[in-house]
């Protein structure tokens, strides 16, 4: 099924200037950007954002990471996307992820990880329109 899930290029990744190097990554798997915006979270969205984190001992270093750069939001679509995505990132941390994964070829660490995908179709339409409007997703 034809679908669309959400993605950020974390701070860490447009520190060091590869949010193209990750596109081609997400590209040639054949999912396609279909929406993107360069834009530096505000406290407040990013703890609203992760808010389902609040209580774990990693959520405000989470938050001020979040916030510590520029991110890159995106909307992507294609064939079950939600999970391609998820299984082109590569595990959380990237010690664990596999071989060609995103995670595996730029993230620093379990925080620094690079990239973050909605977890199901449900959070990836949530997640969208928390950054987009309908109109900024023009295909
Ligand atoms: P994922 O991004 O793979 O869905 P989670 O939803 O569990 O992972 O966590 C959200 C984000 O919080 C991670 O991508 C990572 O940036 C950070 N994070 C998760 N676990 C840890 C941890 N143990 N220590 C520090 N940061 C973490
Ligand atoms: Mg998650």
């Amino acid at each position: 099924m034809m679908n669309q899930t959400f993605s950020i290029i974390k701070p860490d990744a447009t520190k060091r200037n590869i949010t193209g190097s990750i596109n081609k990554v997400i590209e040639e798997s054949g999912l396609r950007i279909i929406a993107q915006k360069r834009i530096k979270l505000s406290t407040k969205q990013a703890e609203s954002f992760y808010s389902v984190h609040k209580e774990r001992p990693f959520f405000r270093d989470l938050v001020q990471y979040m916030c510590s750069e520029p991110v890159v939001v995106q909307v992507l679509s294609g064939e079950n996307c939600v999970e391609k995505y998820r299984s082109i990132m590569g595990a959380t941390n990237p010690e664990n992820a596999d071989k060609g994964t995103i995670r595996k070829l730029f993230a620093l660490n379990v925080q620094e990880n690079s990239v973050h995908g909605s977890d199901s179709e449900k959070n990836a339409k949530i997640e969208i329109s928390f950054f987009f409007q309908n109109e900024e997703i023009v295909g």
